[in-house]
């Protein structure tokens, strides 16, 4: 029987952000991705909880960092069939906390501000969530060769797709293709 893993521990909602960096915490755990509901908003599914490991530190410049990855995997509508993609998204953020806006202008430009409560206390779900959000692809699409309108009728499809798409390797992947 497998043991069980420090990644099945709950990430907590909310945490003193001032405190943990403080002692310098680490979490690893899951985020139960049912409880995300802007998540659930902007995907057709998702297939598994928000897999996270965050860090909080001070860093040499005394700013209040909180950095980390997540992963969770999702579905979408494919943008060229409307069937659903399966998607594994991963997100990768160094996040400078703050108490105002004050201190936010003052934060170099590779950190993206969030801000505490008055206590010190960080939406840490909400500040996840917004950073996988940040992730989600615009256009989502099955690969080729996987989406349903691209076999249906590949060189009728192409004409139009490429006048409409943005993406210019998705493009030249298919004429490679021709
Ligand atoms: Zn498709």
């Amino acid at each position: 029987m497998m043991s069980r893993t420090m990644t099945d521990a709950p990430i907590p909602r909310r945490v003193d952000g001032k405190k943990l960096v403080d002692i310098n915490q680490q979490l690893t755990g899951i985020i139960d991705s049912a409880k995300l509901t802007r998540l659930a908003a902007a995907t057709t599914h998702v297939y598994t909880p928000v897999q996270c490991h965050v860090e909080f530190f001070r860093d040499p410049e005394r700013f209040l960092i909180l950095s980390g990855d997540c992963s969770v995997k999702v579905g979408m509508e494919c943008q060229r069939c409307l069937n659903e993609v399966q998607a594994d998204i991963r997100s990768e953020f160094e996040l400078g906390l703050v108490l105002n806006d004050e201190q936010a202008k003052k934060l170099p430009r590779r950190l993206e501000p969030i801000e505490l409560s008055e206590e010190g206390r960080l939406e840490l779900w909400e500040a996840i969530e917004d950073e996988i959000l940040l992730c989600l692809p615009d256009f989502p699409m099955h690969g080729d060769g996987e989406c349903t309108a691209f076999n249906a009728n590949p060189e009728k499809d192409n004409s139009a797709e490429e006048l409409k798409r943005p993406n210019p390797f998705e493009v030249l992947a298919q004429l490679k293709q021709k």
